[in-house]
């Protein structure tokens, strides 16, 4: 594969984490060429799948020795003891420290040495896609920043990266490590997961309530969101109009702002408010920190939602969700 630049053709890269992008980084990195040794623990199952996938594969801190570019793809919450255990005590003077997300970077939980640069590529798409998309020859656009230069050429190995894992093939978009920290975590809270799923959830609700089947009302607020995401996803708002019926249109028209109203904008900038002045950074940490209460809690009462005892039933009757295996026959009543 072609990389625009040669900035990491002699560079040993680390790759620590080899979990959903750390698995597809890596893949495509060493077929672009460039020399890769995984980190990860020894023993756990990541080691063996890497080592299976033909990487030589070391205990973190031994793959950052050496290292000239380390990659530090574990879960973010583990990274700040990460950084301190294997990173901080071994990585060489003028190597390049490369993130996905800016998270911990940009709210101090990791203070990198000064004699290191600090770098970001995160690919816009899980890493199965920035692996598939690789292998057919294509990439996966990426957003890249640097947010320390020490070593005067941290731009030059942020771009060889994207190349390397096939960003360059698509596309790169030059950010910051606050702009990609904040919009994240917005969009995973305000729309994507938070948003979606308080917004089937309380769609579910309104027609149970009004004494409506759960069957009808699964198929009506949740099953049928993949149609619309998938035109969304595909051609934009525009797709979605062209395809549905006309009174589907009308009823967005009137009554989508009557749901998502100003009202709720001004509360997502109170989210967006709590992400930018470390609020919502400072509660999590603080939550992780005291083993997970009320996270444990909030995902209990997720997954005791009526909507998901009766997804599950219907899931199981939609033989195309899952080809491989055939409907327990105990659902079919
Ligand atoms: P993941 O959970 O899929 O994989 C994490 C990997 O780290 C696993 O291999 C796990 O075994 C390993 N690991 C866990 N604890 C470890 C430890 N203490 N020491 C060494 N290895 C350890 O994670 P992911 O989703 O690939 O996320 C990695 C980074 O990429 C994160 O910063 C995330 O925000 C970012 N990111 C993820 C996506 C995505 O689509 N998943 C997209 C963009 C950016
Ligand atoms: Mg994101
Ligand atoms: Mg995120
Ligand atoms: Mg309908
Ligand atoms: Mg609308």
């Amino acid at each position: 594969m072609s990389t625009t630049n040669d900035t990491l053709a002699n560079a040993r890269i680390a790759v620590l984490g080899y979990g959903s992008q750390g698995r597809a980084h890596a893949l495509n990195l060493k077929d672009s060429g460039l020399d890769v040794v995984v980190g990860v623990r020894k023993g756990g199952p990541s080691w063996n799948r890497a080592y299976t996938d033909g990487f030589a594969v070391a205990e973190p801190a031994e793959a950052v020795r050496g290292a000239d570019l380390v990659a530090v793809l574990t879960p973010d919450m583990v990274q700040p003891a990460v950084y301190k255990e294997a990173i901080e005590p071994n990585i060489k003077p003028g190597a390049a420290l490369l993130f996905a997300h800016g998270f911990n970077v940009h709210f101090k939980q990791i203070e990198p040495r000064k004699d290191i640069d600090v770098i970001l590529v995160a690919p816009k798409g899980p890493g199965a896609l920035v692996r598939s998309e690789y292998e057919r020859g294509r990439g996966v656009p990426c957003i890249w920043a640097v947010h320390q230069d020490a070593s005067g050429q941290a731009e030059a190995k942020t771009k060889a990266y994207a190349d390397g894992i096939g960003g360059g093939r698509a596309m790169i978009i030059k950010t910051d490590f606050k702009e990609e920290t904040e919009t994240d975590l917005f969009g995973e809270q305000a729309v994507l997961c938070g948003g979606a799923s308080s917004l089937v959830q309380a769609g579910f609700e309104t027609l149970i309530e009004a004494g409506y089947q759960p069957e009808i009302a699964y198929y009506e607020v949740f099953h049928e969101l993949k149609l619309i995401v998938d035109l969304f996803y595909e051609g934009g708002i525009a797709k979605m109009l062209e395809f549905i019926s006309e009174t589907a249109q009308y009823g967005d028209y009137v009554s989508g702002p009557r749901v998502i109203d100003a009202s709720v904008k001004a509360r997502m900038k109170d989210v967006l408010k709590d992400i930018q002045d470390g609020t919502f950074a400072r509660n999590w940490t603080a939550e992780y920190q005291a083993g997970l209460p009320n996270y444990k809690k909030y995902k209990q009462a997720d997954l005791d939602h009526p909507i998901e005892a009766v997804g599950a039933k219907l899931r199981a009757r939609m033989t195309w969700l899952h080809p491989t295996t055939a409907a327990p026959a105990e659902s079919l009543k």
